[in-house]
C-alpha cells in the first residue's frame, strides 16, 4: 500500500504541454521584447495569460484542477537553462548579471541563451535523440550551487491563487548533471582568453554533493508554498553516457536516498522521478528504493519491465508512460490498455484502483504541436488519425478511466480509436504495392557505386576544378522580397507564371554573384524552399503539412514538421528545373541540392506502423529518381544534404550499429544511381561526429561537407584517423554567427585543414547554408573566403 501521508498522485496526467503558446504567442512576446518593441512588464504579462490559458485549456480537457495533474513546467526559453538558473550554475562570464543576492533577472537570463558581445551564449545541443535542443549548462570544479531562483515557487503559487494545483517540473539533479559539460575553474569562457581545459578526471558528475543541497532547498521552498508534489525529470538514465553505468546508478542512489529520505515529508513535497525517451529498467529499484514516491517509465520507447523489477518498486507508484509524447498518431488505445494491464498484474491486482498506478504520456508533450483541430486544410481522413498534444490528455484520460473502471467507461474513445485504425490500415495510400514491390525487388548492387579511385579521375576530367575548390552550402539569404512572394503564392494571390519568373529572378541574381565572387562550384540558391524538409515533403506523395503544428525546436525558434503518413513516391521531378535554369546562367558548375533520407525523417513525424528503415528506403527510392533526372539535365555535381545523420543515432550503443546500416543504406540508394562522372557530395552539421565518423566514411560521398570553423577543424584529424580519404570541405565561416571573418582568419584555417587534408582531397566552403544570414554579412564572407583560398593555392603550389 502506499505511504497513507503521501498525496495520491492522479489516475490520469502528461508530463508536460508545449509552451510556445497555439499561435506561437510566447514567441512573439519574447521576440518583440527582444527587439525593444515592448516592456518587460508586457512579456510578463503575455506570459501569465499564456500560462493561465493553458491551465484552463488542460482542465477543460479533463485533467482535474485540485491534485497535482496539471504540470507546471512554463520556460522563457529552454527547461534545462531554467535549471541551471534555478541551481545558481551561472558561468563566471555572467557573473556581472547577477544581482547582490546572485539572483539573475529575465533580461540576464536571455543574455545566457543568446550571449552578448564578446560573451558567447551558453552552448546549444540535441535533447536526446529529439529535433529540441537545450542550452549546455557549464560546470567546474568550483561552481557554486544554492537555491538562487524562486521561479519554481512562482508559478506554482500563480496557479494556486486561480485554485488549481499544479505539480512543478524540474530536471533532476543527475540528468542535470549529465547534460552539463565541464570547464576549467573560474573559466572566464569570454572567448578573449583561451579556456583552459578542465582537470583531465573532472565531470560534472563529480559535483552531486554539491549540488544536492541546492535541491533539498528548492524542495523546502515547494513545500513551505503548498506544493504536493514535485516532478523531478531524470530522462538521462535512459542514455548510455561516457560515464560507466555503476557510476550513473551510484549517482542516483546517492541523490535520491538524499532528497527522497533524508528529507522528510511534509517537509519536501512527494517525489515524482519519470525516466523519459527510453527504457531504465535498471534505475527504477534503485529510485524507489531510495524513497521516491513515484517513478515513470516509458511504455513507448520501452516496455513492460520485467517481474523481477516490478516486484522490486515496493510503495512507489508506477506513471506509466503509455501514450506517445514524440509523434502525432492516434493511440491504439486497446493494445496501449494491454500494456497497462500487463503491467498492473506484474504490480498487483487493483494497482490502478488504488492510486498504485497512473497513466501518462511517455515525455512531455512540448514535442508534438497543441490541437488537431487547428488544422484546417489537411485531409479530413487523415486529420481524423492524428493525435496532438490536446487529442493525447484525451488519450491519457481514457485509458485511464478504462484501466480503473473498466473498458466499457470509455467506450467512445476506444471504439473511436479503433474505427480510425482501421481507417488509416485499409488507406489505399498507406501501403501501395508498386512502392513496396520496388523495396521488395532491392540489391546490394543498387547501393554501390564504382570505386572512388575511378570516380575521382572520371569527375576530374569532366569537372575541371582548381585545387581547394570553393563553393557553398546551398541556401542563399532569404531576402523580405523571396519571402513575399513564396507567401502571396502559397495564398494564391500570385500565379504559379509570376512566382516562377519571381524565383527565376532571384537564381540569376545568385547565380550572377557568385560569378563575380569567384566561386568555382555554383548554387542556385534554394529561394523556392521554405525549410529543408518541408519543401520535399510538399511534393511527394506519402506526406503532408500543417499549417499550425508548431513545435518549439529552440528558444522561440519552432518548426513546423511535415507528416510522413503513407507509401512515398514521387510523381514528377522536384528540383530539375530549378537547377537546369540555373546551371543555364553559367558555364561554372551547378550543384544540385537535395535532402537527404535520414534528415527527411529526423524532422518529420514518421509512421508508427513499420521501422523507419523502411520508410528511409521509400524515400530515398524517390530521391534516387530525382538525382538520375538532375544528372540527364545535365547537373554533373548532385548534393544529398544529411544534416541530422546524429541525431536519430540511437541513445543507447547497443542499436547504433543497425541504425547506421539501415541510414548509411539510405543514403547510398539515393545517391548510388550517379555515374562515376557525377560528383556526389553530402553535408553534415549541428553536431559532434565523433561516434558516426565511420559511418561518414560509409556514405560514401565524393565529397563531405562538414560544420568545423567552431571548434577550429577538430573533426578533420578523427576524420583522417578513421581512414577518410574522399573530397571532405571543413567549413571556414561559422554562419551561425553574424560576424564576417577575416580574409586572415579564413586563411588561417584554410591553412589548418591543409594540415590534415591532402591538397587534391581539400574543399573550401561555410559551415552550413546561408539562409539565415543577410547579405551584407554573406558577400564580404564570401569575398573573404575566396581571396584567402587564393593565396593558400598560390602558398601550396
Ligand atoms: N542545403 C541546405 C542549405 O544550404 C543545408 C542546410 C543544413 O545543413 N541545415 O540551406
Ligand atoms: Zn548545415
Amino acid at each position: 500500500m502506499t505511504d497513507p501521508t503521501s498525496p495520491q498522485l492522479p489516475a490520469a496526467t502528461i508530463l508536460g504541454y508545449p509552451r510556445i503558446g497555439p499561435r506561437r504567442e510566447l514567441k512573439r512576446a519574447v521576440e518583440s521584447f527582444w527587439a525593444g518593441r515592448s516592456e518587460l512588464d508586457d512579456l510578463l504579462i503575455a506570459a501569465a495569460e499564456l500560462r493561465r490559458r493553458q491551465r484552463a485549456r488542460l482542465i477543460d480537457l479533463g485533467l482535474a484542477a485540485d491534485d497535482a495533474s496539471i504540470p507546471s513546467d512554463f520556460s522563457f526559453y529552454d527547461q534545462v537553462l531554467d535549471t541551471a538558473v534555478t541551481l545558481g550554475a551561472v558561468p563566471p562570464r555572467f557573473s556581472h548579471l547577477l544581482d547582490d543576492d546572485g539572483a539573475l533577472d529575465l533580461p540576464g537570463y536571455f543574455t545566457l541563451a543568446r550571449g552578448a558581445g564578446e560573451r558567447p551564449p551558453l552552448e546549444m545541443t540535441k535533447w536526446f535523440d529529439t529535433n529540441y535542443h537545450y542550452l549546455v549548462p557549464e560546470i567546474s570544479p568550483r561552481t557554486r550551487f544554492r537555491l538562487a531562483d524562486d521561479r519554481v515557487q512562482q508559478c506554482f503559487l500563480e496557479a494556486a491563487a486561480e485554485g488549481v494545483t499544479t505539480r512543478p517540473v524540474i530536471v533532476g539533479p543527475v540528468t542535470f548533471l549529465l547534460l552539463s559539460k565541464a570547464v576549467a575553474e573560474g573559466d572566464p569562457g569570454d572567448g578573449a582568453v583561451p579556456a583552459t581545459a578542465p582537470p583531465e578526471d573532472f565531470t560534472p558528475l563529480d559535483r552531486l554533493e554539491d549540488v544536492l543541497p541546492a535541491y533539498v532547498e528548492l524542495l523546502h521552498a515547494l513545500a513551505h508554498v503548498g506544493a504536493p508534489w514535485v516532478q523531478l525529470d531524470e530522462p538521462a538514465l535512459a542514455v548510455d553516457w561516457g560515464v560507466p553505468r555503476e557510476r550513473v546508478l551510484a549517482a542516483v542512489e546517492r541523490a535520491y536516498t538524499v532528497l527522497a529520505a533524508e528529507t522528510t515529508r511534509p517537509e519536501r513535497p512527494a517525489l515524482f522521478v519519470p525516466v523519459a525517451y527510453g527504457p531504465a529498467e535498471d534505475a527504477l529499484p534503485i529510485l524507489a528504493g531510495a524513497g521516491v514516491e513515484a517513478v515513470g517509465i516509458d511504455l513507448v520507447r520501452g516496455t513492460v519491465p520485467s517481474g523481477e523489477v516490478l516486484s522490486q518498486l515496493g510503495d512507489a507508484v508506477v506513471v506509466a508512460g503509455a501514450i506517445d509524447g514524440r509523434n502525432v498518431w492516434r493511440t491504439d488505445l486497446d493494445g496501449a490498455l494491454e500494456r497497462l494491464q500487463e503491467l498492473e498484474a506484474g504490480l498487483r491486482p487493483g494497482a490502478a484502483r488504488d492510486g498504485g498506478l497512473c497513466v501518462a504520456t511517455s515525455t512531455s508533450l512540448q514535442h508534438v504541436p497543441y490541437d488537431v483541430g487547428a488544422e484546417t486544410t489537411l485531409d479530413p481522413q487523415l486529420s481524423s488519425w492524428l493525435a496532438f498534444a490536446d487529442q493525447k490528455v484525451e488519450e491519457v484520460l481514457a485509458l485511464a478511466t478504462a484501466l480503473t473502471q473498466g473498458r466499457d467507461a470509455a467506450q467512445e474513445a476506444f471504439a473511436t480509436a479503433a474505427d480510425r485504425r482501421r481507417s488509416r490500415l485499409e488507406h489505399p495510400g498507406v501501403r501501395r504495392a508498386e512502392v513496396r514491390d520496388r523495396v521488395a525487388a532491392l540489391t546490394e548492387a543498387d547501393r554501390r557505386r564504382a570505386p572512388f579511385a575511378e570516380r575521382a579521375a572520371a569527375q576530374a576530367e569532366v569537372l575541371d576544378l582548381p585545387p581547394l575548390p570553393t563553393t557553398t552550402i546551398g541556401s542563399f539569404p532569404q531576402t523580405v522580397e523571396i519571402r513575399r512572394a513564396r507567401a502571396a503564392y502559397g495564398r494564391g494571390e500570385l500565379s504559379a507564371e509570376a512566382y516562377t519568373a519571381a524565383m527565376r529572378e532571384e537564381i540569376a541574381r545568385v547565380v550572377r554573384l557568385q560569378e563575380e565572387l569567384g566561386l568555382d562550384v555554383l548554387v542556385h540558391g534554394e529561394p523556392e524552399r521554405n525549410d529543408m524538409v518541408q519543401y520535399f515533403a510538399e511534393h511527394l506523395e506519402g506526406f503532408a503539412v500543417t499549417q499550425n503544428g508548431w513545435v518549439q525546436s529552440y528558444g522561440t525558434r519552432c518548426t513546423r514538421p511535415s507528416i510522413l503518413w503513407g507509401d512515398v513516391a514521387r510523381s514528377a521531378p522536384i528540383t530539375v528545373e530549378w537547377s537546369r535554369y540555373a546551371a543555364s546562367l553559367t558555364d561554372k558548375s551547378v550543384k544540385g541540392m537535395l535532402t537527404g533520407p535520414v534528415t527527411i525523417l529526423a524532422w518529420s513525424f514518421v509512421r508508427d506502423d513499420q521501422p523507419l528503415a523502411d520508410t528511409a528506403a521509400q524515400v530515398a527510392l524517390a530521391l534516387r529518381d530525382e538525382v538520375a533526372d538532375l544528372e540527364a539535365a545535365g547537373i554533373g555535381v548532385i548534393q544529398v544534404d544529411e544534416p541530422a545523420l546524429r541525431e536519430l543515432l540511437p541513445l543507447r550503443a547497443e542499436h547504433h550499429a543497425a541504425y547506421l546500416e539501415w541510414s548509411v543504406g539510405a543514403f547510398r540508394l539515393a545517391t548510388a544511381v550517379a555515374a562515376p562522372a557525377t560528383q556526389v557530395h553530402t553535408h553534415l552539421c549541428y553536431s559532434e561526429f565523433g561516434e558516426v565518423i565511420g559511418a561518414i566514411d560509409a556514405l560514401d560521398a565524393d565529397v563531405t561537407s562538414i560544420e568545423a570553423a567552431r571548434s577550429r577543424m577538430e573533426v578533420l584529424p578523427e576524420l583522417q584517423a578513421a581512414g577518410f580519404a574522399r573530397g571532405v570541405g571543413p567549413g571556414v565561416y561559422d554562419i551561425h554567427s553574424p560576424r564576417v571573418p577575416s580574409e586572415e582568419e579564413v586563411a588561417e584555417l584554410v591553412a589548418l585543414a591543409a594540415e590534415s587534408v591532402p591538397p587534391q582531397l581539400l574543399w573550401v566552403n561555410p559551415d552550413c547554408g546561408l539562409k539565415t544570414r543577410g547579405y551584407d554579412e554573406v558577400e564580404p564572407s564570401l569575398r573573404h573566403l575566396v581571396a584567402a583560398t587564393q593565396k593558400v593555392r598560390a602558398r601550396l603550389s
